[in-house]
This record gives structure tokens, C-alpha cells and sequence, in this order.
């Protein structure tokens, strides 16, 4: 789908959860937050419905995202019926890798083709006031079940956050080199405004607009054309190809604000 701006858009993320076993401080506030009911959220049924309907109009590419995909229950059953649409060419995750360990060989069994796994720092303490109830230990366990379990491609997500962590990327490109992975460095970004980004790094996100192949979808059942707008559609299930169809039209050429939501909600 080209949408006004002659961006092609086939990347679809989708957010499964609002839930969340972490609370980044740049992401979460420490006292957690008003979440949605489980009857507010889509069904893994509706989900796949609107990726069969998206994959006809050129969607190819899908990510679950969150809040944390892995705290929803069945995900394995959701990535296998997703990967039985014939024109899904990638099927990926994003997680704060803290169920791995359990969930890596489950999760490749299933047929996920990729996954990100967001880690910040390699270092105990600062991890755990990072992310403020987060053990280390077991993400890097997560990390080395995904290797185990014959995973390629693996991307490691980093925030840039000045005087936090800047000072530990040439560490964590070797980490992601011993291990076989790819590094990817995140400027951090307030959703309230645009030029918030902070651009004081090189970094591989996020994208400019101009490059931008995506469009959203939240878990309780809203597009979103644009990460930094508050331009909602809501699917409507009585004609879903249309809802796809205003998402990626509404398109802005560039990004604003976003007021309505906090990254956790709409997962990155
Ligand atoms: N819970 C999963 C995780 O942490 O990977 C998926 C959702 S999380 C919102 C997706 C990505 O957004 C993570 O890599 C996270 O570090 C990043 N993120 C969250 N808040 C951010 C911010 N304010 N600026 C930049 N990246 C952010
Ligand atoms: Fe949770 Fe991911 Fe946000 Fe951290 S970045 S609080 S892991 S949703």
C-alpha cells in the first residue's frame, strides 16, 4: 500500500498487551498504571482476522509488541496461525527478553522468524534502577535460550540515555558480537513531541518519517497511523480492509505529538 506520500507501508506492529513484568523508568511510572480489562482487549481471533485482512491490502511484515508480549498467555498459538498466512514474509517480537528462557524453544517452534530483545545495560545495579524491579540474570539467560534455540538475526535494543548508559556502547557492541547479535541503538524520545528525540547519538532509531513502512495497532483495537500523533482509528470489524485503508491514508508526512498514549501502549 502506497499511502500520500509515496511510502510504502507493509509493516503492521501490534500491540497484544498493555501489561508489563518491568517498569522502565522512561517507559512506565514506578506505580504502575491503569490497565485495560482482558474484555477490552482483541482476541487472538480478531487479531488474526485483521492480519488476513491487512496481509491482501500488502501488509508482509507483523511484530508483537506490548507493554511485554510474553505475559500474554497462548502467544505461541497466536505466532503459529499468524505464520500460516501465506503472504506473511516476517513474523517478529519485541520483548524485554525476561521469559525467554522458558518461552525461546516454544516461540521457535511455533515458527517466529526473529526476535528484539531490549536491554539497556550489562551492568546488575543499573539494570535493575533502570528498569526499577528487573534481574539481569535472567535476560541474559532469555538471550542465550534464543541462541540455543536457533534463532538468527537477534537484535539487541538499547536507549541511549545521557549519562545512564551512554558510556557502555562499545561494551555492549562486543557483548552483541560474542554472542551473534545485532545491535540496535534507540534514541530516547518523549511522544509528546517529535523534536523530543534526542539526536545527540548515532543510532539506528528511530527512523525519519520520509522512511517510515508502518502502521499500528493497539491492543484494545485502534490503528495508528503515526507513532507521534494522536490520530486513532478504531477497526471496525463490520469492514476491516477499510479501517487499514483510512489508517495508512490518515498518514502524516511527519509525526507531531502523541498526548493520548504512553509507549507502553502502543509498544514502541
Ligand atoms: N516490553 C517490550 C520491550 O521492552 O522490548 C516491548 C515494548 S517496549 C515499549 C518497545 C521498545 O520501546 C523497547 O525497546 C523500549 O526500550 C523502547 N522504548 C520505550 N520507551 C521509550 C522511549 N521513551 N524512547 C525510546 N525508546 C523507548
Ligand atoms: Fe515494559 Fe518494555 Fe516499557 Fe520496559 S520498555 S516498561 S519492558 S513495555
Amino acid at each position: 500500500m502506497l499511502d500520500r506520500f509515496n511510502r510504502e507501508i507493509y509493516y503492521l506492529r501490534i500491540s497484544i498487551t498493555d501489561r508489563c513484568n518491568l517498569r522502565c523508568y522512561y517507559c512506565m511510572p514506578e506505580q504502575g498504571v491503569k490497565l485495560l480489562r482482558h474484555d477490552q482487549i482483541l482476541s487472538y481471533e480478531q487479531i488474526i482476522n485483521i492480519v488476513k485482512k491487512a496481509t491482501k491490502l500488502g501488509i508482509k511484515k507483523i511484530r508483537f509488541t506490548g507493554g511485554e508480549p510474553l505475559v500474554r498467555k497462548g502467544i505461541s498459538y497466536l505466532v503459529k496461525e499468524i505464520k500460516r498466512i501465506d503472504e506473511i514474509d516476517e513474523l517478529t517480537l519485541t520483548t524485554n527478553g525476561v521469559l525467554l528462557e522458558d518461552m525461546a524453544f516454544e516461540l521457535k517452534n511455533a515458527g517466529l522468524d526473529r526476535i528484539n530483545i531490549s536491554l539497556d545495560t550489562l551492568d546488575h545495579e543499573k539494570y535493575k534502577k533502570m528498569t526499577r524491579i528487573g534481574d539481569i540474570r535472567r535476560v541474559f539467560r532469555g538471550i542465550d535460550a534464543v541462541i540455543k534455540a536457533g534463532f538468527k538475526g537477534t537484535k539487541l535494543n538499547m536507549v541511549l540515555m545521557p549519562e545512564i548508559n551512554d558510556d557502555e556502547v562499545e561494551d555492549m557492541k562486543e557483548f552483541c558480537v560474542k554472542k551473534g547479535l545485532v545491535l540496535q541503538r534507540i534514541n530516547h524520545y518523549s511522544l509528546n513531541s517529535l523534536t523530543s528525540i534526542n539526536r545527540l547519538y548515532e543510532a539506528e532509531r528511530p527512523l525519519p518519517c520520509s522512511f517510515c513502512n508502518r502502521i499500528r495497532l493497539t491492543a484494545n483495537g485502534n490503528f495508528k497511523p503515526c507513532l507521534f500523533s494522536d490520530l486513532e482509528i478504531p477497526v471496525d470489524f463490520n469492514n476491516i480492509s477499510e479501517s487499514i485503508k483510512k489508517a495508512v491514508i490518515n498518514k502524516p508526512a511527519n509525526g507531531t505529538h502523541c498526548f493520548k498514549r504512553q509507549n507502553w501502549q502502543i509498544g514502541g
